[in-house]
């Protein structure tokens, strides 16, 4: 069975992002990029189901630049078995990458794509929703467990709801978007990363695709979020019982 991991590449977890002077987006230049965490996920699980049997092939697809090779790279060192780059410089908005991810699907048949639940960029948690709406297929979102039985053809998910698990069978083919507590990736060891630049990599575009990337939506603005003001020390428990009863508020 096969499983389409979508990996997005996105500025890495750790680096502090800065709004571009003009307010237009995110300033990109030289700044740190890597796999969106939720996808390493993706990646994780699909290689783990592949490890015990379950899988036969893991191809990883990302759609953006030129470097998102790199990203593909790393999947392919973690254990994913062939990349896929759907390489434009356009902004891809979440509806032409699930658009771009179900030709993708037409080409490959996978019987299960993995996404990730949302990329922390643009923090939309959109892709995976679209997708399986796009391809009519099942959904089960922000899973913690995944459990396949192909040859039943179906795959059983618990999903992080408020309050709570929630155990859902979908039947096969589906779409599944992965949270946290799902795994914890591994790290590509140097002779996988060695490897991994031997493992095949295609490079399509979207017009091979026959898919139209161009954006619904306009951004009219990009701002920081407002500083936060320093705190103060209180003195004692009862000038903090006072403080709290005169001068705290809620701030909207
Ligand atoms: P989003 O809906 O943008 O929050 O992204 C959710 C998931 O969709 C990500 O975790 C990825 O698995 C996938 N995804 C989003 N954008 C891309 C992209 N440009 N290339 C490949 N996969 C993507």
């Amino acid at each position: 069975m096969k499983v389409l991991v979508p990996i997005k590449r996105v500025v890495d977890f750790n680096v502090k992002v800065r709004v571009k002077a003009d307010g237009s987006g995110i300033d990109l230049a030289n700044v740190k990029m890597a796999m969106n965490p939720f996808d390493e996920i993706a990646v994780e699980e699909a290689v783990r189901q592949k490890e015990a049997g379950v899988v036969t092939e893991v191809v990883a697809v990302s759609c953006g630049v030129a470097a998102c090779q790199e990203t593909l790279r790393t999947a392919l060192a973690l254990g994913a078995d062939r990349g896929v780059l759907v390489e434009t410089d356009a902004e891809l908005q979440p509806l032409a990458v699930a658009k771009l991810l179900k030709a993708i699907v037409g080409k490959e048949a996978p019987q299960l794509v993995i996404l990730g639940k949302q990329a922390i960029d643009d923090d939309a948690n959109q892709t995976g929703q679209m997708l399986a709406a796009l391809l009519g297929w099942s959904q089960a979102t922000f899973a913690s467990k995944v459990v396949i039985d192909a040859a039943a053809g179906h795959v059983t998910v618990t999903r992080e709801i408020d309050g709570g698990l929630e155990t859902l069978e979908l039947k096969l083919p589906a779409v599944v978007t992965t949270d946290l507590r799902l795994n914890e990736p591994r790290y590509a060891t140097l002779p996988n990363i060695m490897k991994a630049k031997k493992k095949p990599l295609e490079t399509l575009k979207p017009e091979d695709l026959g898919v139209d990337v161009s954006p619904r939506l306009t951004t009219l603005k990009v701002v920081e979020p407002p500083k936060r003001t320093a705190g103060v020390r209180v003195a004692d428990v009862a000038q903090l019982i006072d403080k709290l009863k005169n001068e705290a508020k809620v701030i909207p």
